[in-house]
């Protein structure tokens, strides 16, 4: 397994709307993508900001795993994603290596790419995605 670089950072926002304000208009970066992801309950926004995009993270339901969060600790940082070649491949790795998986599969993310996550008890409380093409 090899990491080439954070592909992207997941933040938790109560509005995405003004979220994504903030982003434009104070910080000065462009929103190219919104997209729902309904299998995880989230609207998303993307910014790119060098190799790493910025995932802005809306839940569409207060039982999905965004609005848990929210509920729970308050708009914030969510996530951190690490973009891999092979998603099961990596998951396979670090469960080898005794870490605690949250997908035991790859699944489709936002972008149509592969995710899978990693349980953050494993991670020193990081919640933590794989990402890649394959
Ligand atoms: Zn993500």
């Amino acid at each position: 397994m090899k990491i080439s670089h954070i592909e992207h950072i997941g933040i938790a926002v109560e509005n995405l709307e003004e979220a994504i304000a903030y982003y434009q208009d104070v910080l000065g970066l462009n929103c190219y993508a919104i997209e729902e992801v309904a299998d995880q309950k989230v609207k998303t926004a993307f910014f790119q900001v060098g190799d790493t995009k910025i995932e802005l993270l809306e839940s569409t339901d207060p039982e999905g795993p965004i609005g848990k969060f929210i509920e729970k600790k308050g708009p914030g940082v969510h996530h951190l994603a690490f973009a891999v070649d092979n998603v099961n491949e990596a998951l396979k790795a670090v469960e080898s290596k005794g870490v605690r998986l949250i997908d035991q599969q790859k699944r489709k993310g936002a972008e149509g790419l592969n995710i899978g996550f990693l349980h953050p008890k494993s991670t020193l409380g990081v919640l933590t995605e794989f990402c890649g093409k394959e």
